[in-house]
């Protein structure tokens, strides 16, 4: 099923920006995140959120936590870019 899938503009803890999909009890106003489009999954969604904010992480609540494994594996220079900050 594919969701809407919103960033928030402002670092959280840790610096980063948290992704989260539509419906998510977390996710920021209007003014305070940004849309990054219609995905069928979060690892997706936080590869584009990638494009704008390095630091995108899933929210653990709508985007889950098992998505970060296949990051490590499928993304490795997105998180070598993390290590970089
Ligand atoms: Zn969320």
């Amino acid at each position: 099923m594919q969701l809407y899938y919103y960033v928030d503009k402002h670092a959280g803890y840790n610096d980063n920006h948290v992704v989260h999909a539509t419906g998510c009890p977390f996710l920021p106003s209007d003014g305070a995140r940004r849309f990054l489009g219609t995905f069928y999954t979060a690892t997706a969604a936080i590869q584009q959120a990638r494009k704008f904010y390095s630091s995108a992480m899933g929210c653990e609540h709508c985007c889950p936590v098992a998505v970060k494994k296949s990051l490590t594996t499928q993304h490795s220079v997105a998180l070598k870019h993390m290590v970089q900050l």
